[in-house]
């Protein structure tokens, strides 16, 4: 039972059952037909035990409409001795017909008088794992049900207003419907978990308890105190602006204006900040982060890969130390030495800005003066993580500023459920002079022509990406994430190093005099640094890689992006790495190349890549694809959040439930408290991650 997570009354209770059997009605055997699976009474005619090809026992049985004969290949002498001639069964199971005529093979059985009555609701079958019978469950999550604390919270007069129409049901009676559902009700309605009223109230209460949990961790943040840092006319961040080799975009102008008006309140910012890949994120990063520094408190930077870590710390180092600011640098891969060095220069306030991966917010690490946090590539982190980051935060006496960034679209329903104690800003606009990518597809008996196309682009001094898959790279990224977000390549045979360092070989072989790096997350952090460097200064042309280049990284010469075994991967992963090529003005291609045959979702999601380029409806499609639970991945992998409501089908009930969550809130911020204890206990820490 506790591997089931039944342990209090209240997980009983909310233990629902995968169907039901009908034990409220008997059939006459004359009425059935073979295959229908029925309860019948009758009375033994006859009991034997016969050798056939092998040992069993043969109960007849007559319901005075017909006969039936009951075939058990197990059982016990005792039951040869109890069902005997003259005794009334009831038995239940499905008819068909055998050698001797009607038979059911090992039915459930109960002995019965002419008078025990027939159960008056349905039976429900539970969910349960191997030795845990059945009949021990229901006993279980019957007594679960009675005694569990589901006294109504939200009081009738409280309905109108809340939105709760009259004829849906108490949580209680709602758990006693979808137990023990009366036998008058429609078994589909009940079955598609959607329309009857105990479905609605049971979803409603759940997502109520998320919304108000959300609104929570929204309301204490405004009592949170945080530096307020305003920006300065002709400060860091306009002098910034004035080296970029580059003008803002539109979008790009109204984000950094969004953020700095947070910045400025004395309150915590809590926003994400989402852009398609190549939008331009990093930029705003640095000029947020250049309004703090200028008012004089320091800036971290985190990502979720060592090779992004290293490329903001090259990108910023450029920008920022011609303006006098000191930049540190931590990750896990450091040497001890250099490690405390960092570590003493981040305590002291000396740096102003620390780029790295999670080490950063690991426990010796001590800020003299955080005033913001920015976070690259958020989702990529897990939920542990950004718990820590959390703790971290919570510890300092004002909290830190914090700025997400994500280049995964977060759609609507995924936004109000789990994102509702977020404030979102969106880059929804490229910056000028890109050439969409043009997508193919090919099969990998092609792969001669895409060599050939590699060799050309070479010749026209651009750059290329060869991407393969690699299913046990976890180094810097969360394998949780990887595994909940059930990409295709974690189920099938996994494939090792030897694939890219094959392709590695055949492409050096097949194109000689030009320069193929190899980089894969095994390598030495220094030897992935270098041959990073190498081919960011363009003396490399081809870079064979795993998706430790998924993330972020930044080549604008980059024109051509060949995907191996482009069905291995999932959608919004695909769009990442595509988004490494058309960076720059040059039109560019991304080829994926499949190893036939292809399976459904793996053709839809070839199909997404070349339909379109825009990574909103990449999301939309993702989340077609794959369902709100899977694309939700990490998050999900901490706790399961919602089991019974739906983002995808139940989007009137998620408004409907925001709606009663502000209005309780705010006028019976009692009743708000005790449900969601009620529905989260010590979850609720992971809703706020
Ligand atoms: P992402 O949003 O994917 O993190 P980056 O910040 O890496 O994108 O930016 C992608 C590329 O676009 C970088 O080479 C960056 O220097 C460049 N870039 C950013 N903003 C602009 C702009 N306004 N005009 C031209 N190039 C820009
Ligand atoms: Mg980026």
């Amino acid at each position: 039972m506790e591997k089931l997570g039944l342990v209090r009354d209240i997980d009983l209770a909310l233990h629902l059952p995968l169907r039901y059997e009908d034990e409220t009605r008997l059939t006459r055997l004359r009425d059935a037909r073979d295959g229908d699976t029925v309860q019948v009474e009758g009375v033994v005619t006859d009991n034997r035990i016969e050798q056939r090809s092998r040992r069993q026992m043969l109960v007849r049985l007559d319901d005075g409409s017909g006969e039936v004969l009951l075939r058990f290949l197990n059982f016990y002498g005792s039951q040869q001795k109890s069902w005997a001639p003259g005794v009334r069964l009831r038995v239940r199971g499905e008819l068909r017909h055998g050698f001797f005529g009607r038979e059911m093979v090992h039915p459930t059985v109960r002995i019965v008088q002419a008078d025990t009555p027939l159960a008056d609701a349905l039976t429900p079958v539970y969910p349960t794992s191997a030795g845990l019978p059945q009949a021990y469950l229901r006993k279980a999550v019957a007594a679960g049900l009675r005694r569990a604390p589901l006294d109504e919270l939200l009081p009738e007069a409280l309905w109108p207003e809340i939105g709760l129409p009259r004829r849906w049901p108490s949580l209680r009676d709602a758990l006693q419907a979808l137990h023990h559902p009366p036998p008058s009700v429609s078994l589909p309605e009940l079955e598609d978990h959607q329309t009857h009223p105990a479905w609605q109230r049971l979803k409603f209460e759940e997502l109520l308890a998320q919304q108000l949990s959300q609104l929570q961790a929204r309301a204490e943040r405004a009592h949170l105190q945080a530096p307020p840092l305003r920006s300065r006319r002709d400060g860091l961040a306009d002098k910034l602006l004035g080296v970029l080799p580059f003008q803002l975009t539109g979008a790009q102008q109204r984000v950094v204006e969004e953020i700095a008006q947070d910045l400025a309140q004395g309150r915590p910012m809590h926003r994400l900040l989402q852009g398609d890949v190549g939008s331009g994120k990093t930029v705003v990063a640095a000029l947020s982060a250049a309004v703090a520094m200028d008012a004089g408190w320091q800036c971290a930077l985190m990502a979720p890969t060592e090779i992004l870590a290293e490329q903001h710390f090259r990108k910023l180092v450029g920008w920022l130390e011609p303006l006098g600011v000191k930049v540190a640098w931590l990750t896990g891969s450091l040497k001890a030495k250099a490690k405390r060095e960092q570590i003493a220069a981040v305590a002291s306030g000396e740096a102003q800005l620390v780029v790295g991966t999670h080490a950063v917010i690991q426990d010796q690490v001590e800020f003299a003066r955080l005033g913001l946090a920015l976070i690259d590539e958020q989702h990529r982190f897990g939920v542990a993580q950004r718990l820590q980051l959390r703790r971290k935060l919570e510890s300092s006496e004002l909290e830190p500023h914090l700025l997400m960034m994500s280049a995964t679209p977060i759609p609507r329903t995924l936004a109000m459920t789990f994102l509702a104690d977020l404030e979102v800003s969106t880059i929804d606009e490229l910056p000028p002079g890109r050439t969409p990518i043009v997508t193919k597809v090919f099969a990998d008996s092609r792969r001669e022509e895409v060599i050939a196309r590699i060799r050309d682009e070479v010749a026209r001094g651009r750059q290329v990406y060869w991407v393969c898959p690699l299913i046990d790279e976890t180094q810097d990224s969360d394998a949780a994430a990887d595994q909940a977000a059930g990409r295709d390549s974690a189920r099938r045979k996994p494939l090792d190093l030897s694939n890219v360092t094959q392709t590695h070989a055949d492409l050096g072989e097949a194109l000689p005099g030009v320069g193929v790096g190899l980089l894969h997350g095994k390598l030495p952090a220094a030897e992935k640094a270098d041959v990073m460097a190498r081919f960011a200064s363009g003396e490399l042309a081809v870079l064979v890689a795993t998706t430790v280049i998924e993330v972020g990284v930044d080549v604008p010469n980059a024109s051509l992006m060949v995907i191996e075994h482009a069905e291995r991967f999932g959608l919004s992963q695909l769009h990442q790495l595509r988004g490494r090529v058309g960076r720059g003005a040059v039109a560019s291609v991304c080829v994926l190349l499949y190893a036939p045959p292809l399976s459904d979702s793996g053709k839809q999601r070839l199909k997404a890549m070349v339909e379109t380029t825009d990574g909103f409806e990449i999301a939309r499609r993702d989340l077609a694809i794959r369902g709100p639970g899977e694309f939700m991945g990490a998050r999900q992998s901490g706790a399961a959040l919602l089991r019974f409501a739906s983002l995808e089908d139940d989007q009137p009930l998620i408004e409907q439930a925001r709606r009663a969550a502000e209005f309780l809130l705010h006028a019976h911020p009692h009743i708000a408290q005790r449900h969601v204890a009620r529905w989260l206990g010590n979850k609720s820490e992971y809703l706020k991650a």
